[in-house]
């Protein structure tokens, strides 16, 4: 299939709710006109969400970044600290963390994303204890929270194998497994930026495993660290093969490489087109993956808007706080308000909703649109090279 006239039936065939090759992806993915890629990708959330599809979601959280210390040295990371660099790492104490859960809940946040480096004496009791006493304090926040990568550091770290850590801090309180550490799962882009983390076949091996007890995950694709087109279609593959066995990955969220204080500086972020190009392939391809998300965090406003035409039904979350992809240089900032307004000027209906995709409040009139101006995203802007990261939330007057 090589002339672009061959593509239209595959856009074709997608829109009306067929599945397509990887190898179809990727001469969609290389030679589709984007228009006709996004008319096809909306086709196909249309049909998906029929009935619903006026709407579009976001989420309330706070992520919360309990060390950077990290043995891992992926070479994209502007987050962490070696461990032997006691002047730049740090830890949070429970109290510090119990008390973000607490600023997070009276915000009308639901969620936290528990997140951080692998420290080297951070094994499962680690986090079972935490997530024990932020449970037990914050019933109601969703722990959304580590992914494979952390998994499979705190097995090795207290001795255990998967199976236990991830059945134990289950118990403990953790909900759902974030999409983190996915990066690129085909070798030789994962082992270019990330050449200590765990194989991409062991991180969607954990993944299997974590679904089949009950843990369900997002996934995610780090865009722009030199990857080929071929490769992100793999990766895609990937986590479709994985999904067709478990059906456990809720969504998926591509988002852009950010080059500052990092090891890989010079390398070519992604352009915004091919990301567009992304959300809609990816909401082609995988047909059994139920969300896609835009990224307005490391692609801007105006992009993540784009994406609710190109396939995407939801802009992810009003971050409360994050530090580690503003350490690589994200610098887009948000607040409740403008997110409504983002989905409401993309032509959809916004609406509020739960890790699970429930939705808590249908934004269906401005006149009842909320007023709390303290749901704003707080990012870090230290950097590795620049000293430690410890953002606070300034917390203003409720009025
Ligand atoms: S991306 Fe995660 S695992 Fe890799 S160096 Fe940064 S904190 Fe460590």
């Amino acid at each position: 299939m090589t002339e672009k006239a061959d593509l239209q039936p595959v856009l074709d065939r997608a829109a009306g709710g067929g599945r397509i090759t990887p190898e179809e992806a990727l001469e969609l993915y290389r030679s589709a006109p984007l228009h006709a890629l996004g008319v096809a990708a909306d086709a196909v959330r249309r049909r998906r969400y029929a009935g619903s599809e006026h709407i579009a979601t976001y989420i309330i959280e706070r992520n919360i970044n309990y060390t950077n210390v990290c043995v891992t040295a992926c070479k994209f990371c502007a987050f962490y600290a070696a461990p032997k660099d006691t002047s730049k790492g740090w830890s949070r104490d429970l109290d510090d963390i119990l008390r973000r859960c607490a600023e997070t809940v009276e915000l009308g946040g639901t969620q936290i994303m528990f997140q951080g480096g692998h420290h080297p004496d951070y094994g499962v009791e680690y986090y079972e204890k935490h997530f024990a006493a932020i449970k037990k304090e914050f019933p109601q926040l969703v722990i959304h929270s580590l992914g494979a990568s952390e998994v499979e550091h705190m097995a090795r770290i207290s001795g255990v194998r998967v199976e236990e850590a991830i059945s134990r801090i289950h118990a403990a309180g953790l909900d759902s497994f974030a999409g983190a550490g996915a990066e690129l799962l085909p070798e030789r882009p994962r082992k270019a930026i990330a050449p200590l983390k765990e194989s991409g076949e062991r991180w969607l091996e954990i993944m299997e495993i974590a679904h089949g007890l009950g843990v369900e995950s997002t996934s995610t694709m780090l865009m722009g660290t030199g990857e080929t087109n071929a490769e992100r279609i793999e990766h895609l593959r990937m986590i479709r093969d994985v999904q067709d066995r478990t059906g456990g990955f809720r969504a998926f969220i591509p988002y852009t490489y950010q080059p500052e204080n990092n090891h890989l500086k010079g390398r070519t972020q992604t352009t915004l087109f091919e990301y567009l190009r992304m959300i809609a392939i990816a909401r082609i391809f995988l047909d059994n993956v139920a969300h896609i998300q835009g990224s307005w965090l490391t692609t801007g406003k105006e992009v993540g808007q784009l994406s609710l035409h190109y396939g995407a039904d939801d802009l992810g979350s009003i971050m409360l706080e994050e530090n580690v992809v503003s350490s690589a240089g994200a610098k887009h900032r948000s607040n409740r308000l403008e997110i409504i307004d983002l989905i409401r000027k993309a032509g959809r209906v916004p609406a509020q909703r739960t890790t699970t995709y429930e939705h808590i409040v249908v934004h269906d009139d401005p006149a009842n649109d909320p007023v709390d101006e303290r749901v704003v995203s707080h990012f870090s802007s230290t950097a590795i090279e620049g000293g430690t990261a410890h953002p606070e939330l300034k917390l203003l007057p409720a009025n």
